[in-house]
């Protein structure tokens, strides 16, 4: 079998893209990656005449080797097929004198949503014989649902959500807890987002319970550092590109820029991978909210996360640690893993680390970075509506700020910025830039604000207040990993169950 993969921390390992997808990470805690990836390169000029489809299942045959064609082709036409409200999946959007990459219309209305559709329909063709994965997720907010969604009434698979109780928005806990599925659960943990983490992290690591749940069952994560969910969008940097040419903004060969709203780094690092694999990119433009440890880093080559923590309006980019940013670390030290895990364990003793200004020269050659603050976000949001009528979620407006900050510098290559949510998953800060007044009920909030804007709000968003609520558990942060045994006997072993689903 093609080993095509390694670690960030240690060259020595070799691991195929299969078991780099069912492992999630390697066991010296680096992230897998795939060495040489420029030496790959895709044929442009073909591509750009494809389906998102085919163009998806093209840039899946270069990074994942050892799927075959039929595996890769299944996988992509059940993660896509019926589960996006656009054909084109990934929309671009003329607005003003920029393009927007919409991202937003799979069935949780989140970005997560591209990758998290296709990284279960992989798993599948991991997994062996009888066996078993279990899913376990700890979420602050959008990854949850999107998980749920992806893996639901999957085969021999199962997902286990525990979100913090209290603490994510009205929306997304009803997203959540009306998920439908046989095999899906969802309980509240009584403690914050950290808890749920850490404590999932132990589950993972628990000898008592994978000895009482047996060899058949593996538990693994959704996480975004998993290859499988960052190679799925590779593709709408493609994409993107192919639309811009079809409509006569570009000529193919012409180069552009992305703005990528940013927090663990996945978004942005898989337009690098397309860029590395072929595609006319000259500079992706990094956006950041106000917990701005990459901003500083881009000025000082000093990555350190010793700051306070702040709840922005665009909370899913509320991250002091990006983790994927290892990946472009591996890549611009000239794939120097033994460099790499120097950096990670400062990061680990001390909360920082220092590069070279060299490797730092190498990051900006291709990056750029900047921050706004969540009166900015607001501001962006306000100005868009008013000047096109188009509505930004405060994630795509953070991207907006940096992006106008960036063409002080270039104005002339053609700007893509990533729109990651739809306006109405963060409806309150969307609200309270274009209405006079917000009112208490979130669904009012978004009756209002469609009445104002005649943007439509996503069905699955209209849909979910109806919805019957199947997950109620609320359970202390203790009883997790009996939670998850019970669940698995459940899930996997309880027939009468599966059969009356
Ligand atoms: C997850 C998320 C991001 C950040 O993406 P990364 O890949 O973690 O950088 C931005 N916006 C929204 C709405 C998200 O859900």
């Amino acid at each position: 079998m093609t080993k095509n993969y390694t670690s960030t921390r240690d060259n020595s390992v070799h691991i195929s893209a299969k078991a780099a997808i069912e492992k999630g990470f390697s066991d010296d805690k680096g992230l897998f990656v795939y060495p040489n990836l420029g030496d790959t390169q895709v044929d442009l000029a073909k591509l750009i005449t494809l389906s998102y489809t085919d163009i998806a299942r093209a840039v899946l045959a270069k990074l994942l080797p050892d799927f075959s064609a039929e595996e890769i082709s299944e996988s992509v036409d059940n993660a896509y097929r019926h589960s996006f409200d656009s054909d084109q999946i990934t929309p671009v959007v003329a607005v003003d004198d920029f393009h927007v990459l919409e991202l937003f219309h799979g069935p949780t209305s989140a970005f997560k949503d591209v990758g998290l559709q296709l990284l279960p329909q992989l798993m599948k063709h991991v997994l062996v014989a009888d066996h078993k994965i279990m899913i376990l997720t700890a979420t602050s907010g959008d990854t949850g649902k999107a998980a749920l969604e992806g893996f639901k009434d999957l085969h021999h698979m199962g997902i286990i959500v525990f979100y913090p109780d209290g603490g994510v928005s009205p929306i997304q806990k009803l997203q959540m807890v009306t998920t439908g599925g046989h095999n899906t659960k969802v309980a509240a943990i009584k403690g914050n987002f950290d808890d749920a983490q850490t404590n999932v992290k132990r589950i993972f690591n628990d000898q008592a319970l994978k000895n009482a749940i047996g060899e058949d069952v593996n538990l693994s994560s959704a996480n975004s550092i998993n290859i499988g969910r960052l190679i799925p969008q590779v593709v709408y940097y493609f994409d993107a590109y192919k639309q811009l040419v079809n409509n006569g903004t570009i000529k193919t060969g012409d180069k552009v820029n992305f703005t990528v709203p940013t927090g663990n780094f996945g978004d942005v690092l898989a337009g690098y991978y397309a860029k590395l694999l072929g595609l006319p990119v000259d500079k992706f433009v990094v956006a950041c909210n106000e917990n701005n440890v990459l901003a500083n880093f881009f000025k000082h080559g000093v990555y350190d996360r010793n700051r306070p923590f702040f709840q922005t309006v665009a909370p899913s980019m509320d991250i002091q640690v990006s983790s994927n940013f290892e990946r472009l670390l591996y890549y611009k030290s000239g794939e120097d893993s033994a460099y790499v895990k120097q950096l990670m364990d400062d990061l680990e003793d001390s909360g920082k680390y220092e590069v070279s200004k060299d490797v730092l020269a190498r990051i900006q050659a291709d990056f750029y970075c900047g921050y706004s603050t969540d009166d900015e976000i607001e501001a962006g949001i306000k100005a868009v509506y008013q000047k096109t009528g188009y509505l930004m979620d405060p994630h795509t407006a953070a991207g907006y700020k940096v992006m106008r900050d960036y063409q002080q510098i270039d104005s002339q290559t053609p700007m893509i910025l990533l729109s990651t949510a739809s306006p109405y998953k963060f409806v309150n800060a969307v609200a309270d830039a274009i209405l006079p007044e917000t009112a208490a009920d979130p669904l009012q909030v978004m009756k209002d604000l469609e009445a104002k804007t005649h943007v439509q709000i996503p069905d699955n968003l209209r849909e979910v207040w109806d919805l019957p609520v199947r997950h109620e558990s609320v359970i202390e942060k203790d009883q997790m990993s009996d939670y998850v045994q019970a669940k698995i006997e459940e899930v996997f072993y309880d027939q009468d169950q599966s059969a009356s689903n």
